[in-house]
């Protein structure tokens, strides 16, 4: 059985955005800029992500985005991308026609950075397959989120694996 495997890294657009809020360094409400660079905390079993904002004054506040489970402790999650894969990133998709001779394509999810619906991400991610056909396939069971049969609109969840049937 010809099988590749791809890792997955989900990531929402995000615009670099400002938020008024009061600034305890400058002592007064002032304007923050999204630096739009990230930071993970890892708490116990769980990943904090936050956006890091600054003030005109370079003062940062840190937005809470996101928590997800880690499954050991203290990992950031873009570490755990084994360099044998084939790492999917923003602008870069699984050509589907280029994996005629392919049975199966796997999909491990490394980063997940927002809400992904499995339908939607796999639509993002490959490219010569539609949305509905997609679907079609997530019903027949052609595509299981971890060996099991899910739903189109499931969300996809860090160290998720996806396997897709071509034949
Ligand atoms: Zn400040």
């Amino acid at each position: 059985m010809q099988k590749q495997t791809y890792s997955l890294v989900l990531r929402q657009e995000r615009e670099a955005d400002q938020v008024k809020k009061q600034c305890k360094m400058c002592g007064k409400v002032t304007i923050f800029t999204d630096t739009t660079i990230k930071r993970h905390n890892a708490n116990g079993k769980s990943i904090y992500q936050f956006a890091i904002y600054k003030c005109p004054k370079n003062h940062t506040w840190n937005k809470k985005l996101d928590t997800y489970k880690s499954f050991s402790e203290h990992v950031d999650p873009e570490t755990l991308i084994p360099t044998e894969f084939d790492s999917i990133k923003e602008n870069e998709k699984i050509i589907f026609v280029e994996l005629v001779d392919l049975d199966v394509i796997e999909c491990k999810v490394m980063v997940v950075e927002g809400s992904f619906r499995l339908d939607q991400a796999l639509a993002s991610q490959i490219e010569g397959l539609s949305r509905n056909e997609i679907v079609q396939k997530i019903k027949k069971g052609s595509i299981l989120l971890n060996n099991g049969l899910v739903k189109p609109s499931q969300k996809i969840s860090l160290h998720d694996t996806i396997l897709i049937h071509l034949k």
